[in-house]
């Protein structure tokens, strides 16, 4: 079984429709698929079509933006959880719309030094979609600013860079237990990516666990070496679910579908304690 739990459509910031996503997933072989767009679930419905289509494993999931109180981002992964449980849709709303008028400040600090407007974000988006910085990464592309995404995130959308703006988001612990009041499996995405961005301290994976935390996402390229052996170690000790996943992007990113997989022991556990919606098997 070739299983892969972390994949984004362009309900967020992949660059397939959800059925693409789908079709691609079983072009390469992989027996399961989760789609998990950035605060949005809207990719559900279409993916499981397409999936009961072509007879492809399907688990409906998400990824929650978040951010812990020293403000690093955490990125937090939630399986099977009901989409219409009206608290946590409450706090995807403040996020979502706080996106926008965050991507509209980085558009504008933009703006100053190059030819970049607000409209032009707005075409590399599907309406209703995530807005983030890689759209807006995208419209500097158009603009032929830099040739692909991962230069501007190297380059002016580096959370260092000086026209970053940071958007309020959930608490990782406040979030793990709106997960599990949704029925959902809340695993924590690249947990050591320490090429991103700063990683949380320790403290805050044991709020996250005594939260509820289900599992850990170890196998991600964005991890170190290091932060790998650590996190399984963390699952040891805490009896956590442990993924591994390719957080597919289409032309996004340079991730392939498939590149980390998950044991379906593990995807196991996960169906079993996964209650708010359905996964297709
Ligand atoms: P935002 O949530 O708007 O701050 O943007 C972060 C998103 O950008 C993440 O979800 C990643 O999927 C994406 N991202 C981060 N680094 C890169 C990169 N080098 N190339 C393409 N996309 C990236
Ligand atoms: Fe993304
Ligand atoms: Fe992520
Ligand atoms: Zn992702």
């Amino acid at each position: 079984m070739r299983i892969d739990l972390h994949t984004h459509s362009n309900v967020s910031d992949g660059t397939e429709t959800p059925s693409e996503l789908i079709r691609s997933a079983a072009a390469v072989g992989l027996d399961v698929v989760a789609l998990t767009d950035h605060d949005q679930t809207t990719g559900w419905a279409p993916a499981a079509a397409a999936a009961n289509e072509i007879g492809l494993g399907f688990i409906p999931g998400m990824e929650i933006t978040c951010q812990d109180p020293n403000g690093i981002s955490v990125h937090l992964l939630s399986y099977l959880h009901d989409p219409n449980y009206q608290p946590l849709l409450d706090e995807l709303d403040l996020a979502l719309n706080a996106r926008i008028i965050r991507a509209q400040r980085i558009v504008e600090r933009l703006a100053e030094d190059y030819p970049i407007t607000w409209d032009l974000v707005r075409n590399h988006c599907q309406p209703g979609s995530t807005v983030g910085r890689p759209h807006i990464a995208d419209a500097l592309v158009t603009a032929g600013v830099v040739e692909n995404r991962n230069e501007a995130f190297a380059n002016v959308l580096s959370y260092r860079s000086r026209y970053y703006v940071a958007h309020p988001a959930v608490d990782p612990s406040k979030a793990v237990q709106l997960v599990r009041e949704a029925g959902g499996v809340p695993v924590f995405a690249h947990p050591k990516a320490s090429k991103r961005g700063r990683v949380v301290a320790d403290s805050t994976f044991h709020d996250m666990i005594d939260a509820g935390l289900g599992g850990v996402e170890v196998h991600h390229r964005d991890n170190s070496e290091e932060g790998k052996g650590w996190l399984l170690e963390l699952a040891a000790e805490h009896d956590l679910i442990v993924t591994g996943s390719s957080d597919y992007h289409g032309t996004g990113k340079l991730n392939r579908l498939g590149e980390n997989l998950t044991e379906p022991e593990m995807l196991q556990r996960i169906i079993q304690e996964g209650t708010g919606s359905q996964a297709l098997m």
